[in-house]
């Protein structure tokens, strides 16, 4: 079944007797093309000669999932609405590379869902990625989910995320630092990939068109928080360890952003231990965190004791 345009969504939503659901972030892509552009983005990020597995983060109707069945040998969408499972089942019948799991994906323990849908691809060398039109509400938990679920000393598992975000949220995930989109979230996201923003798309490619504009970002793992600063320990569990206080460090420095870092991490370092750690650093004393990108994140952690 071909999600050509609007109507056909439309007709396929009363048929099951559904509306959008505002409370679980329900826009749907109605413009075939930007499904098509998202999971070719995704599929470009991955190398054609291995296995290449997907995760969809709320399939919806099914426009985006339709498109990664084409462009993926294998595609696994989590979707919490039980409402769209059947509708899903029409729309998907004559793909036989994708599994439908309706599940809660704040809730799905990661690294287990990931070996228990491709384990057998990733021992073949595969990849696998997350490609999504997320759900606005819970953007960056999800994010953040996708990155910390895995140990910080090794790569992110993922080829890539390719992930639809409102448009300021990509802004600010592809912000350097210093800039005024610049936050928590983009050092927290550096420390583990690279960021970049790739296409805008505007409030009437959905349905219903949501209050804000959108981007796609793509996230592309590189080698994790040792590629980023070389000084962080070799041992795993010290790394893990130093990354947990890395981490602890952006939360604090972003919490009261307009706080110089000497106050801002006053509750959890005394300040003549930063301005020395500062210094250390060659940071003038009054700089603020939105100065410091993941690696300088990283060199004050490791001065401070
Ligand atoms: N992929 C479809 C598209 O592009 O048209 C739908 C995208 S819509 C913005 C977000 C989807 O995520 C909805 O289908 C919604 O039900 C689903 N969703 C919301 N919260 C979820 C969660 N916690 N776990 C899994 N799916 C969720």
């Amino acid at each position: 079944m071909e999600l050509s345009n609007p109507s056909v969504v439309r007709e396929l939503l009363e048929k099951y007797g559904l509306a959008p659901k505002k409370g679980y972030g329900q826009n749907f892509l109605i413009n075939p093309r930007i499904p098509e552009e998202i999971a070719a983005l995704s599929r470009a990020y991955v190398p054609s000669d291995r296995p290449a597995g997907v995760i969809e983060i709320g399939p919806g109707v099914g426009s985006l999932t339709q498109r990664l069945t084409e462009a993926y040998d294998r595609v696994a969408a989590v979707e919490i609405d039980r409402g769209l499972i059947p509708l899903l089942g029409e729309v998907l019948a004559e793909y036989g590379n994708v599994r439908v799991i309706e599940a809660d994906f704040m809730k799905l323990d990661l690294p287990a869902f990931l070996d228990e849908q491709f384990g057998d691809l990733i021992r073949d060398g595969g990849t696998v990625s997350v490609c999504a039109n997320l759900p606005y509400y819970i953007t960056t938990p999800v994010l953040m989910k996708l990155l910390e679920a895995f140990p910080p000393e090794r790569p992110v598992p993922f080829g890539s995320v390719v992930v639809m975000v409102q448009l300021e949220v990509a802004r600010r995930l592809a912000a350097s630092a210093g800039s005024g989109d610049y936050g928590a979230i983009t050092a927290q996201i550096a420390l583990r990939c690279r960021a970049e923003k790739r296409i805008d798309v505007s409030p009437g490619n959905f349905l219903p068109p949501p209050k804000v504009s959108s981007a796609v970002i793509a996230l592309v793992p590189h080698g994790g928080i040792r590629e980023v600063y070389p000084g962080a320990p070799q041992d795993d569990e010290a790394c893990r360890a130093f990354a947990e206080k890395v981490s602890a460090l952006i939360e604090l420095a972003f919490g009261q952003r307009r706080k110089t870092l000497v106050n801002a991490l006053s509750a959890r370092w005394p300040k003549e231990e930063t301005a020395a750690a500062l210094e250390a650093c060659g940071f003038r004393p009054d700089i603020r965190g939105e100065r410091l990108s993941a690696r300088d994140f990283c060199r004050l952690a490791d001065a401070l004791r």
